[in-house]
């Protein structure tokens, strides 16, 4: 009787573990594709909020220098163009290092 109640329990635990790494899988398909509205439906259902803290780490990591912003030539620091306060010899410099 022990045996037949643990049997199906097995089953239930394996079929989980198999639809996450489905689901992993199918993650990283949808990143290459960048289809946001799959990957949030990926973290609703499971809630992984450490994956999802690290996609974010990621995406902060992976943006370049925008338009509007520049790398100060004294303290190698990027700045808002706001916070630029001359150009020497084609080198930028913040209000900071003036
Ligand atoms: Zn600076």
């Amino acid at each position: 009787m022990a045996t037949d109640y643990d049997a199906p329990r097995r089953d239930e635990v394996d079929l989980g573990e198999d639809s996450l790494e489905e689901l992993k899988a199918r993650r990283v398909d949808s990143q290459s594709g960048a289809v946001d509205v799959d990957e949030a439906e990926v973290a609703e259902s499971f809630e992984l909020p450490g994956a999802d803290l690290a996609d974010e780490e990621l995406t902060v990591k992976v943006l370049p220098m925008q338009q509007d912003e520049f790398r100060c030539a004294r303290c190698f620091l990027v700045h808002h163009r706001s916070q630029l306060a001359v150009e020497r010899n084609g080198e930028l410099i913040c209000r900071e290092c003036v």
